[in-house]
């Protein structure tokens, strides 16, 4: 549940790799945080709304390589795709961070350089590694290839800076227990206490291998682990490095809150590193609220690249409004899995059709009146409603209630002032796109 009682928020999605076209998955995600963003300022908040591209790793050197194009010109291609679903999507998008910007190296190194004297040490390491999830599974295993992404390990032998972890493991512990960091839903609490529970130390560093990734500063043999310096992203999109009253003023701040929103294919990252990071950087101000979405299916299967049952955002931005898209995954519980249907959509579409020539003729029926009579209707119980679905991120019953209460307005002989300010709160947070067209 989102904590009402705070002045500002800032609110992050995970940064996808600029490896291919944005898809339905990563579109559920920041559709997500974007209603959010949107609901929190109609109700008077600051916020700070983070995404961007995540430019370093090595995958998306190979990718360039494949293409023959130019690194530096592939990332910024992809980077610009990402931006542009800002208004595929009409998203609120506050901060546009690219792990590629200016002062990210300084920013990562810096954290780095936090760390106490002694703690980070060099030792041989082997693990198996997936390349697309960016991610090392131990020697042992459950499958010869990513369940994620149906490609091989691959077996990797390198000497690599570690960060001890020993000492600041209870102190996580603790607050992932009490709900100090709060990991929404439960199951991924429980997974999170249970693998802290035999946490190593972790890398810091790969061996430096190709053009991409974060100068080491330590040592010129490596880069910065290419997850390691993305999480740094998220705290560095309000100034951690460039910008210090800012910093303090967001992130730092106690009247601040601070929501991540990411899948559970990088749990452990968020909600165990990155605090871990922190922690060790001496920052004391963790993120408040994790929350793990589900993830979106096409023949039962997670949507990802290297499976190939892409749904572009492109191809249903041509068919499709932005609400459209954004009613249609709001509809599901977001915190399970579902399986993507164009039928549905369909269904979605045909209805919201309905529903915003409703919305118009509220809106006649308050101009022409101009009533500043009260109508029977209690908007205040509707908006009490209202306000707890969305802070308990139940968006189908939210979507459900907007329904509702646009079918007994539409009841009434004339709409008063109170209850089209509700009818307005509710359009902008869960139909931007034709609140945007239509209210002058
Ligand atoms: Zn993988």
């Amino acid at each position: 549940m989102i904590d009402l009682n705070k002045k500002k928020y800032i609110l992050t999605t995970s940064l996808p790799y600029v490896n291919s076209i944005p898809h339905i998955g990563f579109g559920f995600e920041i559709l997500i945080t974007d209603t959010i963003a949107r609901f929190l300022r109609n109700l008077k908040k600051e916020v700070f709304f983070i995404t961007g591209t995540d430019e370093n790793s090595f995958k998306i050197e190979i990718k360039a390589k494949k293409a023959g194009i130019d690194t530096r010109e592939f990332c910024d291609h992809f980077s610009n795709v990402f931006l542009e679903l800002k208004e595929k999507l009409c998203l609120s998008v506050d901060i546009f961070y690219r792990t590629s910007n200016d002062v990210h190296v300084r920013a990562v190194n810096k954290i780095i350089s936090n760390f106490d004297e002694n703690a980070l040490y060099v030792k041989k390491w082997e693990s198996y590694y997936c390349q697309s999830c960016e991610s090392f599974v131990g020697n042992n295993p459950e499958s010869n290839s990513c369940p994620l992404h149906n490609t091989p390990y691959r077996f990797i032998s390198e000497e690599n800076y570690f960060l001890k972890i020993a000492t600041h493991i209870d102190l996580l512990f603790g607050l992932l227990e009490r709900n100090q960091i709060e990991i929404i839903p439960d199951i991924y609490k429980t997974e999170s206490l249970d693998r802290l529970k035999y946490f190593d130390d972790f890398n810091v560093t790969r061996i430096k291998s190709g053009e991409l990734g974060v100068p080491f500063f330590k040592d010129n043999k490596y880069v910065v682990y290419a997850f390691f310096e993305a999480l740094i992203s998220y705290i560095n999109a309000v100034g951690y490095f460039s910008n210090e009253k800012l910093f303090y003023e967001t992130w730092m701040s106690e009247d601040c809150f601070i929501i991540q929103n990411i899948g559970r294919d990088i749990l452990k990252f968020h909600t165990i590193y990155f605090p871990l990071i922190l922690l060790a950087a001496k920052i004391e101000r963790l993120p408040d609220q994790i929350m793990v979405h589900g993830f979106v299916n096409k023949n039962g299967e997670k949507i990802s690249k290297s499976k190939g049952n892409i749904v572009s955002i492109d191809e249903l931005a041509h068919n499709y409004s932005s609400d459209d898209i954004r009613l249609y995954v709001l509809s599901h519980n977001i915190f399970d899995d579902f399986e993507f249907s164009y039928d549905d959509l369909e269904i979605i579409k045909q209805n919201s059709m309905k529903s915003c020539t409703l919305i118009s003729s509220c809106v006649d029926k308050h101009n022409l009146f101009h009533a500043s009579m009260d109508s029977d209707i209690d908007s205040s119980y509707y908006r009490g409603k209202f306000i707890g679905y969305i802070s308990m991120y139940k968006f189908y019953e939210a979507i459900s209630l907007f329904d509702k209460f646009l079918n007994v307005l539409n009841s009434l002989d004339f709409v008063d002032d109170t209850n089209i300010e509700l009818l307005y709160f509710m359009t902008s947070t869960l139909r931007p796109e034709f609140y945007k067209n239509n209210h002058k």
